[in-house]
């Protein structure tokens, strides 16, 4: 039987939020069976709202995934979610202090080290699974979703941008556990230097530096004087943004995606869309 897990200890990782720019602090606990993901957002006022790692919770898909439940909300989830799926880590309790999960190097990389130093447990239970039953394909505009059965859980991923250093990139992953995660784990946000303007506007990006993000300018050149850690590191994070999305399905997925053009809100809509048609089967590991 294929079992539950959980962190073998607690870890502690603070830093800055991207967007809101402001300190937090967040402490992630073994959780046991059956708990899921769930955020428990820590404040003065002491109003331990939990708040479960599903899509049902997403308040808003803006530029990043933030959730939330009677009026307390964490923004910016996905990267830690995803790492927590690549490091198949089914039960947590994620403590946050502050308004949003700190940003760290833009990537996925420092939650994996710190999961991978505590170590992890497996529970009595046995895990549950949606497996993939039927084809189901998604699109709005010019981005696509299909997600379809497969007898292994893997991506193959497509991007497309109007900038010389990407136009289009492709990545293809198999959900293959620890060994494979820093292939995407590392892979850091990006964006561009002509829409900086345009996301402070929307109140976003505030804590956003070359230090948490690759920003290329309309020429194509990268602004980090470290440049790109892969040379197709932007489609790798899109990867890795949407193994956070999918994590919100709760569990474990069965079964192959492939999408075009994915972003945050076309992710959130296209799950709902999935959850609605039915064509996958929830089991749970006799
Ligand atoms: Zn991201």
């Amino acid at each position: 039987m294929r079992k539950q897990k959980t962190l073998a200890r607690e870890i502690r990782i603070e830093g800055f939020g991207l967007h809101k720019g402001k300190w937090s602090r967040v402490t992630i606990k073994p959780a046991k069976a059956n708990t899921g993901i769930i955020f428990v957002k820590r404040g003065p006022e002491k109003n331990d709202v939990p708040i479960p790692a599903h899509i049902d919770y997403v308040v808003s898909s803006d530029y990043s995934t933030t959730l939330g439940k009677d009026g307390v909300e964490v923004a910016t989830v996905e990267h830690l979610l995803a790492v927590l799926r690549l490091a198949r880590v089914d039960n947590a309790k994620i403590e946050v202090e502050g308004d949003e999960i700190p940003i760290l190097d833009g990537s996925g990389l420092p939650f994996l080290h710190a999961l991978k130093e505590a170590g992890f447990v497996e529970l009595e239970e046995g895990i549950k699974e949606i497996i993939v039953r039927e084809r189901f394909f998604y699109e709005e505009e010019d981005k696509k979703i299909v997600i379809e059965p497969s007898e292994t859980s893997h991506l193959y991923i497509e991007v497309s941008f109007n900038n010389p250093a990407i136009r289009y990139q492709s990545f293809s992953y198999r959900m293959d556990g620890l060994a494979a995660a820093g292939a995407l784990a590392g892979a850091r946000t990006f964006g561009f230097v002509d829409e900086i303007y345009f996301l402070r506007k929307k109140g976003l990006i505030k804590g956003g530096s070359l230090a948490n993000a690759v920003v290329f300018d309309r020429n194509g050149v990268v602004m980090n004087k470290e440049g790109l850690r892969f040379s197709d590191e932007p489609v790798r994070h899109k990867v890795l943004d949407l193994i956070g999305d999918l994590s919100l399905l709760g569990m474990r997925m069965r079964g192959g995606v492939r999408a075009y053009k994915p972003g945050h809100s076309f992710n959130h809509r296209s799950l709902k869309e999935f959850l609605k048609s039915g064509y996958y089967e929830i089991l749970s590991a006799e």
